[in-house]
């Protein structure tokens, strides 16, 4: 059975069973507050179970390495929505240690596509193309380093609120521990004085 059938086959026994019910809650977040993290496996339960957030209590937006790279990019975009129409009143930018972001090397991703059929002429017309495809491929040295760039462009938006809340922590993809690294309330006292 192929996977798409064998999720559609549960699924329809999940609604005719009416196991949604206890997941039934509404689009604005119980705790006013909006995640930004990775995309890794290891996090898809651990992280909401070791935040206690359960249906209904954020808005999580995930992507690889909980990356910001373009301030006016769909990530980004969809923090000024969670702020302003889903009123989130906190942000939350959550990294975690052995992300495979670290130390990604744009020659590896783009020998790999080589390898699955992408030409070489494809390549250099996209670098001929003002694309920069070394740099949209890199990840950061270390999770820390990225977490706070990622917190510095959230803190600076020109469309959110100075006295809005941005965190970075780090979590450990195996026991669920929080280091907390970057404090957004501090950095909203900072800016007040
Ligand atoms: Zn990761």
């Amino acid at each position: 059975m192929s996977l798409v059938n064998e999720i559609l086959n549960y699924n329809e026994e999940f609604v005719e069973t009416q196991r949604y019910k206890e997941f039934l809650t509404t689009k604005f977040p119980d705790k006013r507050m909006v995640v930004l993290t990775c995309m890794d496996t290891r996090l898809v339960e651990l992280l909401p179970k070791a935040m206690n957030l359960h249906n209904g209590d954020a808005k999580i937006i995930k992507n690889a390495g909980a990356i910001v790279s373009h301030p006016f990019g769909s990530i980004m975009r969809s923090i000024v929505v969670a702020v302003y129409e889903l009123d989130a009143d906190e942000v939350f930018v959550i990294g975690h240690y052995d992300c495979g972001m670290t130390g990604l090397n744009s020659d590896h991703v783009i020998a790999n596509a080589k390898k699955r059929g992408i030409s070489d002429d494809v390549i250099a017309t996209l670098g001929h193309s003002g694309i920069n495809l070394s740099r949209w491929l890199t990840g950061f040295e270390h999770v820390r380093e990225g977490i706070e760039k990622s917190v510095n462009i959230i803190r600076n938006h020109p469309l959110l609120p100075k006295n809005l809340p941005v965190h970075g922590l780090i979590i450990d993809p195996q026991t669920g521990r929080l280091d907390l690294i970057e404090d957004g309330y501090q950095a909203v006292d900072e800016s007040h004085t």
